[in-house]
């Protein structure tokens, strides 16, 4: 009955004994785009881990749903097979494990086909310029910053989530690999409806990946919203404006 969305409402989270986030509201519809920006340590990855479920990031109150599915009170594993999916600011190294490997399991686990994956990830690799030899590698290892956002890409691409949340997807990629992966991001929102909770510093990233709405993260909850002009907004005049009364 409950409309399609990817919706945090009120969500307040700690870490470490320390309240991060004291009431973010966001939205995300199918095919949308939606871009965090806020300075660092505003808690932007935090509440991507408290979405994802990571230990040690405990939502104190509101809610997370994912198209009418409360996620917070699942394992990680099963708020993933609701259909939302995580590319990591800082991607995990897991040795002994290739990236076919842990798709296979994945899609396994959802009850998915594996049919046709080989070929899915060899071509979603060249779609990335991402060289074929990364996909047998353990994942992560010894990769360069950039090689693991296209490695993270790669994974949302053949998923094919509902919704994803990418943390900082621009570091450590150069203009050309940015380019790439970000219009690759923008066309599975148009041909897959896939819904996108991007969190960056830079407009470049939204020139290719157009956001419908932009917010700021500051002071643990959205302190504004707005359209695309928005992120050209904060490029030019910073945070400040946004900065907490008590902060030094
Ligand atoms: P952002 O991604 O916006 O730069 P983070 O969410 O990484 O900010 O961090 C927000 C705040 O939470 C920071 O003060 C950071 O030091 C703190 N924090 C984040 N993760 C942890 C952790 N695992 N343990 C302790 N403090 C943390
Ligand atoms: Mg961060």
């Amino acid at each position: 009955m409950s409309e399609r969305s990817f919706t945090i409402s009120g969500l307040a989270a700690s870490v470490a004994g320390t309240q991060i986030l004291s009431g973010v509201d966001l939205e995300v519809r199918p095919g949308e785009v939606h871009a965090v920006m806020g300075p660092n340590g505003a808690g932007k990855s935090t509440l991507s881990h408290v979405v994802m479920g990571k230990p040690g990031y405990e939502a104190t109150a509101g809610s997370v749903t994912v198209d009418g599915v409360d996620v917070l009170s699942l394992p990680t594993w099963q708020r993933a097979q609701t259909g939302l999916f995580l590319a990591m600011q800082y991607p995990t190294e897991v040795p002994g494990v290739s990236l076919d490997d842990m798709l296979s399991n994945s899609f396994d686990a959802a009850g998915r086909s594996t049919e046709g994956l080989s070929e899915a990830l060899s071509t979603e690799a060249d779609r990335l310029a991402f060289g074929r030899e990364f996909l047998e590698r353990p994942l992560n290892v010894d990769m360069s910053g950039g090689e693991r956002k296209r490695n993270e890409t790669l994974q949302l691409t053949v998923l094919k989530p509902k919704y994803a949340i990418l943390d900082e997807l621009d570091s450590g990629l150069d203009i050309d690999a940015l380019r790439v992966v970000s219009r690759r991001v923008e066309v599975a929102t148009n041909e897959d409806q896939l819904g996108v909770l991007v969190i960056t510093h830079y407009n470049r990233l939204l020139s290719e990946l157009k956001p419908d709405r932009v917010h700021v993260l500051a002071g643990g909850r959205i302190a504004a919203s707005g359209g695309p002009e928005l992120a050209l907004e904060l490029e030019e005049s910073g945070y400040a404006d946004y900065a907490e009364p008590d902060a030094a």
